[in-house]
């Protein structure tokens, strides 16, 4: 096992960049920790795979080099490099058994023989084919080959971290739950480094414990998935996690207040006027309803039952404000307003979040 460092990275599938817009990896500095669960979360073409292939050495960065421990292993291959690597789409030999293409990259390494053979069991008991063993891979549904593509990634305990592309793609949704159920068991039981591709929010946040979440080529925030919902380190993240994600809504921001379209909305944080576009974003489950003069005046467009609450649908100044509102709860007739709670509130300025000089404390809320 191993702490990748990616130092100062970046990568252009272009012979001659430009601009930054020709960098489909723009540059980037980060540390995978030794050991621990990490989730890439990210929109498609964002450079998820881009980055997972220059982790792995199926991609030589334009720029930058890559660090396992203190080694430099930039111009290493996959196989030096030790590492698994599950993709979105199975790769199995279909003239192989099930066993067979799980005891591979063993047998590839000279294991003893008795040690595999009870590797490949345990493997094949944790993905459920343990009735298959000795079935060729071939007419298998894409489903199970994924599966095996699955095993045969988690198959060695040996390797420095384990590399996983988007693995539930092609999988049944009922599947889905307990494979990603059994891969947080594999890292609790071995400790592996692992990452983890997704475009699932929802994947994302139950798989690890840090999510590393991308746009555009970029990093744009490290977090648990409390810090990615709490405090959004930009707009993307904001509404990209969440369902609905985080409103966000124009503004102009001074002290402890904002201005929206000639509404004033309290804030939890005291700001020196940020300048560029400017922008509050609040959580849909921080936002509430009023009536009278308090909040933002809204039109109200409907109402959506999801079971465990409730979502109103509005809209401010032509633009859509949502708020989450406990289940069986009715919306008082003549309410149009809605109200968010002020220590909810963040601030962004071209897209990143604003930190504040300071918190409003109890006292001066209730001057304000
Ligand atoms: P993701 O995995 O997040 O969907 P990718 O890393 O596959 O994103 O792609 C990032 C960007 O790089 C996209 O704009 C994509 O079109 C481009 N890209 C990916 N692979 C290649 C390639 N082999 N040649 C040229 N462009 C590529
Ligand atoms: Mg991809």
């Amino acid at each position: 096992m191993t702490q990748i460092t990616l130092d100062n990275l970046a990568h252009s599938y272009l012979p001659n960049p430009q601009s930054e817009d020709d960098f489909a990896l723009k540059q980037l500095d980060h540390v995978w920790k030794d050991g621990e669960a990490y989730a890439l979360l990210g929109a498609s073409g964002c450079g998820k795979s881009t980055l997972l292939n220059i982790i792995s050495g199926l991609l030589v960065p334009s720029r930058g080099r890559i660090l396992f421990d203190d080694k430099d292993v930039t111009h290493q291959d996959t196989v030096a490099r030790n590492i698994a690597q599950v993709f979105q789409f199975p790769v199995v030999y279909d003239t192989m058994t099930v066993g067979d293409n799980l005891a591979f990259p063993l047998r590839n390494r000279g294991m003893d023989p008795a040690y595999i053979a009870k590797r490949v069991q345990q493997i094949a008991s944790m993905i459920g084919m343990d009735d298959l063993l000795k079935r060729k891979a071939r007419g298998l549904t894409a489903d199970a080959k994924q599966k095996i593509s699955l095993g045969r990634g988690m198959v060695r305990e040996d390797v420095n971290a384990i590399l996983f592309d988007e693995p539930l793609t092609v999988i049944d949704p009922h599947m889905k739950w307990e494979l990603r159920t059994q891969l947080k068991a594999l890292h609790n039981e071995f400790g592996h480094t692992m990452i983890y591709v997704t475009h699932d929010q929802t994947e994302a946040l139950t798989f690890a414990d840090k999510v590393v979440v991308m746009h555009d080529g970029r990093v744009v925030q490290l977090g648990t998935p409390e810090e990615l919902f709490d405090t959004p380190e930009h707009t993307f993240v904001g509404y990209f996690i969440g369902s609905p994600g985080m409103n966000l809504i124009d503004a102009e921001v001074s002290g402890s207040m904002a201005h929206c379209g000639g509404h004033s909305v309290p804030l939890g944080g005291h700001y020196t006027a940020p300048g560029g576009h400017v922008q509050i974003g609040i959580r849909p489950e921080f936002v509430t309803i009023a009536s009278g003069e308090e909040g933002l005046p809204v039109t109200i467009k409907r109402i959506e039952d999801v079971g465990r609450h409730q979502i109103l649908r509005a809209e401010f100044a032509g633009k859509p404000v949502n708020a989450i509102l406990p289940e069986g709860m009715t919306v008082p007739a003549g309410a149009n307003r809605l109200k968010f709670a002020p220590e909810r509130v963040n601030v962004y300025a071209d897209d990143w979040r604003v930190t504040p000089l300071h918190s409003v404390s109890a006292t001066t809320k209730e001057a304000v």
